[in-house]
C-alpha cells in the first residue's frame, strides 16, 4: 500500500470528533471526547511564581501538580505534563487547575495536515499560469485563473535572502526540485573538507540550542535521537515545491519563487498527525531561524490560548504566518477552525480555489475570517523519492500565498509583515464565485502584489 492509500485507511479509523477539518488521522483512537493526547496537557505557569518554582526545581513541580513534567516551554512560560491516562479530561484540568502556580491548562491537541489526497499525476502548473489547460481530473482550466506569476517574474523571481519555514511534515531537503532552495543553517556542519558528512555529529555547533539542525528540525517525535526534519509523509515536500521548488532545469516543477530558502520545521509524524506542543516548539524555532514567513498547512485542533500565544510571538517576531482555511467545506465565521482563525494580526487565512475559479467543494471559507483564496485543486509538485503528484487541499493553496508573500518580501525587504499582508488581501484579483467567501472576495496575484494594483480587487 503506498503512502496515500494508507492516509486513506488512517481517515477510515478516525473517531467523529469536533472541529477536526481535516483527513488524515490515524492515532490515538482512546481519546475521550476531543482529540487530544491522552493524559497530556500544556499547563500555563504563572509569570511571577511558575517561572520561579520551574527553575527551583522540576522535581518540586512535578510533586506540586501530580504530574510527570515532560516539556518545559520556557518561550510560552509553559509545561507539558503527563497525568494518569485513566482519568478523564475533565478532571485533570480541574485538578491542575487547583494551583495557585497555574494560569490556565488546556489538553495537548492533535493537528492534522490539510490535505486531501488525490493520487496520479500530470504536470501542469495551472496555479502557476492557466492557459486553459486541463488538470489531473480532466477538468478544462479557465485562462488567467491563476496567480499570475509569469508576469511577476519579470519583475522578481525571489531571493535567497528570505527564509520561508513550512511547518509541516519535514522537508525532503534532497529533491532536485528543492535540493537549491532548501535551507542550510551557515552554522552547522555539514560535509567537511573531504566530504565526509558530518552533518549529525551530535553537536549544536552554533549554539541557537538545537543539535544538528542543518536544514531544519524535527519536533514531531521526541524519542527519535535524530532531529533530521527529511520528510516521511510527502505533505511538507509538496507545499515546499509550490514555495520554492527550482529543478535548475531538469525535469521537475518550479514554484512561485525561483530563490529562496525554505526550511522543514518538522511538527506532524508520517501519518500528518501533530500534537500542540509540537506545533508551539516549531513556531518557537522558526521565530529563532528568522524565517519571515510561516506556511501552516494544518489544523482541526480546538482552541489552544498557547498556540495562539506562540502566534503572537511570531507576530512581534515580524512574522506573516499563512494557515490553511481548512477542507472541512464550512463557514470559518461560524464555526472557527485553528490556527486559521486565532484573532492575530499576522495570520491569512486561505481557501482552496479549482482551475475554473470556483471555491473547491472541500474548502472552507468565510466572509470575515478567511481572507484569500488560491489554487487548490490538482496542483502538482514534488513528493517523496524524487517523484511529482497532483494533490488537492487547503494545504495546497496556503503556500501559493505563502509564495507569494516570500516573492513580495523579496521585492520590498523593507515591508512588515502586517503590510505584506494587507497587500496581498488588497491586490487580489476579484472572482465572481468568491465574493462573500472570503474578506478579499479574490485570489491571490503575485504580479499584482508586486505592482500595488488594487484596480483588479475593484472590478466588482
Ligand atoms: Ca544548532
Amino acid at each position: 500500500m503506498n503512502i496515500l492509500g494508507s492516509l486513506l485507511r488512517g481517515q477510515k479509523l478516525r473517531r467523529s470528533v469536533v472541529a477536526v477539518i481535516l483527513l488524515l488521522v490515524s492515532v490515538i483512537t482512546n481519546a475521550a471526547d476531543s482529540e487530544s493526547v491522552p493524559g497530556e496537557y500544556l499547563v500555563k505557569m504563572k509569570e511571577t511564581s511558575g517561572a520561579m518554582k520551574l527553575k527551583s526545581s522540576q522535581q518540586d513541580l512535578s510533586a506540586h501538580l501530580g504530574a510527570h513534567i515532560k516539556n518545559h516551554i520556557k518561550t510560552g512560560n509553559l509545561v507539558v505534563v503527563q497525568r494518569a491516562s485513566m482519568e478523564t479530561t475533565v478532571s485533570a484540568i480541574a485538578s491542575l487547575k487547583q494551583s495557585p502556580l497555574v494560569e490556565y491548562v488546556e489538553p495537548n491537541y492533535i493537528y492534522h495536515i490539510s490535505k486531501k489526497p488525490t493520487q496520479g499525476d500530470y504536470p501542469l502548473l495551472w496555479g502557476l499560469h492557466n492557459i486553459g489547460q486541463r488538470d489531473k481530473d480532466g477538468t478544462v482550466g479557465k485562462e488567467g485563473v491563476d496567480i499570475d506569476a509569469e508576469s511577476a517574474w519579470d519583475i522578481t523571481t525571489g531571493t535567497d535572502e528570505v527564509l520561508v519555514a513550512v511547518i509541516d511534515t519535514g522537508i525532503d531537503y534532497t529533491h532536485s526540485d528543492l535540493v537549491r532552495n532548501a535551507w542550510t543553517n551557515p552554522g552547522e556542519t555539514g560535509f567537511d573538507s573531504n566530504g565526509k558528512d558530518k552533518s549529525k555529529n551530535g553537536i549544536d555547533d552554533d549554539g541557537n540550542g538545537y543539535i544538528d539542525d542543518l536544514h531544519g528540525y524535527n519536533f514531531s517525535d521526541p524519542k527519535k535521537k535524530n532531529r533530521d526534519p527529511m520528510d516521511d509523509n510527502g505533505h511538507g515536500t509538496h507545499c515546499s515545491g509550490t514555495i520554492g521548488g527550482n529543478s535548475k532545469g531538469y525535469q521537475g516543477i518550479i514554484g512561485v519563487n525561483w530563490n529562496v530558502k525554505i526550511a522543514g520545521v518538522k511538527a506532524f509524524d508520517d501519518s500528518g498527525n501533530g500534537t500542540t506542543e509540537d506545533s508551539i516548539l516549531a513556531i518557537d524555532y522558526a521565530i529563532k531561524i528568522g524565517a519571515k514567513v510561516m506556511s501552516a498547512s494544518w489544523g482541526g485542533g480546538d482552541f489552544s490560548q498557547a498556540q495562539q500565544e506562540a502566534i503572537e510571538r511570531a507576530n512581534k517576531a515580524g512574522v506573516i504566518f499563512i494557515a490553511a482555511a481548512g477542507n472541512e467545506g464550512s463557514d470559518n465565521d461560524k464555526k472557527p477552525t485553528y490556527p486559521a482563525n486565532y484573532p492575530v494580526d499576522n495570520i491569512v487565512s486561505v481557501a482552496a480555489i479549482d482551475n475554473q475559479g470556483n471555491m473547491a467543494y472541500f474548502s472552507s471559507y468565510g466572509a470575515k475570517t478567511v481572507h484569500i483564496a488560491a489554487p487548490g485543486v490538482n496542483i502538482f509538485s514534488s513528493v517523496l523519492l524524487g517523484h511529482h503528484e497532483a494533490w488537492s487541499g487547503t494545504s495546497m493553496a496556503t503556500p501559493h500565498v505563502s509564495g507569494v508573500a516570500a516573492l513580495l518580501a523579496s521585492h520590498e525587504p523593507n515591508l512588515t509583515n502586517l503590510q505584506i499582508k494587507q497587500r496581498l488581501i488588497s491586490t487580489a484579483r476579484a472572482l465572481k464565485g468568491l465574493s462573500g467567501q472570503v474578506s478579499s472576495g479574490g485570489m491571490v496575484n503575485a504580479y499584482n502584489a508586486l505592482t500595488k494594483n488594487t484596480a483588479e480587487a475593484n472590478l466588482q
